[in-house]
């Protein structure tokens, strides 16, 4: 087996025993991304050397002693978190050159416990999308199938996790983005409770749905991420003071007697396709099997999601990308020579159409005389979406559900229109309005040979109980074994 190949708990066990040194697998993760990275093109930015001085200081630390889950282990980051240092672009020509004077406040966490980090991963432009095709740069394939999508908007980090460019990744979630790469790319991903991860250093997307969460090769990887990620910090007005749990310790309950329910309107959801129907149907069967106790709920405004995100996001979006004016940081149009026509180049070029398009939006959104009739009803519809999850967790421990309607879509085949796009994440943008976590678990491939997720969702803080779903139902299956041939 080759280094690279290792879940984050083997590599701890080996790095533990001495039987192998973080320089050794750092070189091996970096020969790898070297090796297939040409064709997948998850990396924005490899730091290489960085990573093997890492990788030394993690093997001086496992030398004297100070061992922690995560020294000496090489991880790829989500380019929408600031690396001190490190440029980070936000997949945005905009932010092409910008290296931050600080870290996020999980960056800090991470480098604390001595983890190596490998680079800087490919996403949709300031995480608006669900394919990596809206990144600045070029675009991330499915190392699954060239041909497709790895899905996004953390779709580096879910390509880079399947094609072992690294042992495992952080990405962010507004509507979907670490669950619904991770379901195209069959691996593990969590979006953690709003609240419960620190966004201090998040380049900001949609301020009230942001978090974020690991991506990684098992459930067990995901728990021990979680561990190094969670918690208070003074720094993000809305961190939740609530003391983090040891997430591995959830892995030790069997399902016996856990209540799991099945939102009805999901299942009626026209449009969705056959073989993920099945795959997900076959996910809840097996965790069934495991004594679960499976229930109808229901979620009845559903149908009312996809308009209600596509409001509130954009909003939250217009007023987030308003600092990049070409003043302050990052990109600026020098040939002009009015402050207007500044500002207004500036960020013609320096912005995408996808970017463009939501601040539009969200600009018209917010506008007076309109605010009541788009952002005001929208954000009353968002608290009865909040109350509907809130009704079903009354009588379910947890949910579960599809996360994509459809495996991996092929490249450009819904970029012509946007509306199409917006739908494929019918099944992922409750969570973040309702604030609640939520986890991809592979459950099944397409006839195609295509990686098929299986949704979990609990009520707030209730992570532990994804994670004890999770793991039970990996224990029982080897979907999350499987890797494409590269
Ligand atoms: N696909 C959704 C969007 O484009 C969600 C993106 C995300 O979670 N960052 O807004």
């Amino acid at each position: 087996m080759n280094l690279y190949e290792l879940t984050l708990h083997e590599a701890r066990d080996l790095l533990d025993k001495k039987e192998i040194s973080s320089r050794e697998l750092t070189r091996s993760v970096l020969d790898r991304i070297e090796a297939v990275d040409g064709q997948v093109g998850a990396y924005l930015t490899v730091a290489a050397d960085s990573a093997l001085a890492q990788a030394d200081a993690a093997d001086r630390a496992i030398a004297e002693g100070g061992i922690s889950p995560l020294t000496g282990i090489p991880l790829a980051i989500k380019d929408v978190l600031c690396t001190r240092g490190l440029r980070t672009t936000c997949a945005s020509r905009i932010l092409e050159n910008f290296i931050p004077p600080y870290d996020a406040a999980v960056i800090t966490k991470l480098k604390a416990a001595d983890a190596v980090l490998v680079g800087k991963t490919n996403m949709d432009e300031f995480a608006m999308g669900s394919s990596n095709e809206h990144s600045g740069f070029h675009i991330t394939r499915n190392p699954w199938d060239f041909s497709r999508i790895p899905g996004g908007s953390s779709g580096g980090s879910a390509a880079a996790v399947s094609a072992d460019m690294c042992i495992a990744a952080l990405g962010s979630d507004t509507g979907g983005s670490i669950r619904q790469p991770a379901s195209h790319c069959g691996v593990a991903g969590l979006k953690p409770t709003y609240g419960r991860v620190s966004r201090y250093g998040l380049v900001a997307f949609a301020s009230s749905l942001d978090q974020i969460g690991p991506l990684a090769k098992d459930v067990a990887d995901c728990a021990v991420l979680m561990n190094a990620i969670a918690g208070y910090d003074a720094k993000d007005s809305t961190s939740v003071p609530v003391e983090a749990p040891d997430y591995t310790a959830a892995l030790r309950d069997g399902l016996k007697g856990i209540r799991i329910g099945l939102p009805r309107e999901y299942f009626e959801t026209e449009g969705v396709d056959p073989e993920v129907k099945a795959a997900v149907r076959s996910g809840i069967d097996t965790i069934q099997s495991l004594g679960a106790e499976i229930m109808d709920v229901s979620l009845p405004r559903s149908e009312q999601v996809v308009a209600v995100y596509y409001l509130i996001a954009p909003s939250e979006a217009s007023s987030n990308l308003a600092r990049y004016d070409g003043v302050k940081y990052g990109y600026r149009d020098k040939e002009q020579t009015t402050l207007m026509e500044m500002y207004r180049s500036t960020r013609s070029r320096g912005f995408g159409s996808e970017v463009q398009r939501r601040i539009i939006l969200g600009t018209y959104a917010l506008s007076a005389g309109y605010y009541d009739a788009y952002y005001g009803k929208a954000s009353q519809v968002r608290t009865l979406i909040m109350q509907d999850f809130k009704k079903a967790f009354e009588s379910c421990d947890a949910i579960l559900a599809p996360v994509a309607p459809s495996p991996a879509f092929k490249i450009g085949e819904k970029t012509d229109d946007p509306l199409t796009m917006y739908l494929s994440d019918i099944f992922t943008l409750s969570a973040n309005l309702a604030g609640i976590p939520g986890m991809s678990v592979p459950c099944g491939f397409s006839r195609e040979g295509l990686p098929i997720g299986l949704q979990i969702l609990g009520s707030h803080f209730q992570e532990e109980t994804l994670l004890r779903v999770a793991y039970n139902f990996e224990q029982a299956t080897d979907f999350h074994t499987r890797k494409p041939a590269l």
